[in-house]
């Protein structure tokens, strides 16, 4: 069999020199902690999506956690979150003594299906966190009329996969009470770990911040800038989940590239949506208008009542081939924790359970080749087709 390139990773990192620079100023700065760069890199956040606040946070779980706090999420409020979604989305909601209200995703986007959302809801409502699969939009028109019908509701987006993503009620980080971003390893943009929440309602902003350093009454930040004070208040039980200037630093640089590096995704997803076009029973999930989706994933369905092979074989003859793939997600309903705990059955959720068999997601990252596009292509086709 003919191979075009040996191997394709699932994921790429692509780090510029010039933010190999940054990072190395920033550490001969004397600054280590949240600092300068900190401020700058939260000011350029915000004003890319459109909110008036962002705090730089050092992971979108650690974001998640504190806009379910800052939101006043209590012990038993009840919190809708997608089944088809990563753990961080209800472990946090767990975290804070709320429960996860799990439901369905739809068929054809893979996003949170807001008609089981109106359907979840009860008096102890307290949040829905619409999570923006893959990079697109979620239904944040019914988010928004749901909050607007039930004020009690708050708007926690998990933008994990989100930026830069948009909706026609704006930017994403723009558009719910808080939302929080992830600048994990592998996601659309990074600084090793970190995450950002973003709001327009400035006590929101300052309780993430209060509570992201101690519950203190003021960060390291001002309290290496006013010289005078050794002291401070502990106003409140609070975590340690601040950024790092070093951190910070990379992500200015990755912010300054995050249209370019968008731009290349978007590339590469209208290849396989064009490719893909041809090929019998492999079914991109509908991903909606290409210049509004951060193209974080790119996921096919196989189904295997028409191809020769299905989602778990084609992952092994992928890997065979040194192509790497993943799938996103094992539904939360389908874990051995929450089965236990909750007594889930695959069935209570059947659209997330009948995809999660068909779904793998292909190789996406800027910088990608176009022969490793025509790679991925060339070697699903034959696996799916049974001539590889
Ligand atoms: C990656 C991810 C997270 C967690 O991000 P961290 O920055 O690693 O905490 C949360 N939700 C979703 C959907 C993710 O993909």
């Amino acid at each position: 069999m003919e191979r075009l390139v040996t191997g394709v990773p699932y994921f790429r990192p692509n780090i510029s020199e010039e933010e190999i620079a940054l990072v190395e100023s920033s550490l001969r700065s004397g600054w280590l902690t949240s600092g300068p760069r900190v401020a700058e890199f939260e000011a350029a956040f915000a004003a890319q999506v459109g909110a008036k606040y962002a705090v730089a946070l050092n992971s979108c779980t650690a974001a998640l956690h504190l806009a379910l706090l800052a939101h006043e999420i209590a012990p038993g409020d009840e919190v809708i979150v997608p089944t088809l979604t990563f753990a961080a989305t209800a472990e946090v909601v767990l975290a804070v003594g709320g429960v996860p209200v799990l439901v369905d995703c739809r068929p054809d986007t893979l996003a949170m299906d807001f008609d089981a959302v109106r359907l979840a809801i009860t008096p102890r409502t307290r949040a829905v966190m619409p999570m923006h699969y893959g990079g697109s939009a979620a239904d944040m028109t019914s988010a928004m009329a749901i909050k607007a019908e039930n004020p009690q509701i708050a708007i926690i987006e998990d933008a994990a996969h989100a930026f830069p993503a948009s909706h026609e009620l704006g930017r994403i980080g723009s558009i719910g009470d808080s939302t929080c971003f992830s600048f994990y390893a592998n996601k659309t943009m990074t600084t090793g770990e970190g995450g950002m929440l973003t709001t327009d309602d400035s006590k929101i902003c300052d309780h993430v911040r209060r509570l992201s350093l101690h519950g203190l009454s003021r960060n390291a930040w001002s309290r290496f800038e006013t010289s005078s004070s050794w002291d401070y208040d502990i106003v409140e039980a609070g975590w340690k989940y601040n950024m790092t200037d070093a951190a910070a630093s990379l992500g200015l640089g990755q912010l300054g590239r995050a249209q370019e590096l968008a731009e290349s995704r978007r590339q590469i997803a209208l290849a396989y949506d064009e490719a893909f076009s041809a090929v019998p029973g492999v079914t991109p999930r509908s991903a909606g208008e290409i210049s509004a989706n951060a193209c974080h994933l790119y996921v096919v369905r196989v189904d295997p009542s028409i191809c020769a092979t299905d989602r778990t074989g084609l992952i092994e003859t992928l890997a065979d081939r040194d192509i790497g793939t993943s799938v996103h997600y094992r539904p939360l309903h389908m874990h051995s924790y929450y089965a236990k705990t909750r007594g889930y059955q695959p069935e209570d959720y059947p659209v997330a359970a009948q995809q999660f068999e068909q779904i793998v997601s292909l190789p996406i990252f800027p910088g990608m080749t176009d022969s490793e596009v025509e790679a991925v292509v060339k070697n699903v086709t034959d696996a799916v087709t049974g001539r590889g």
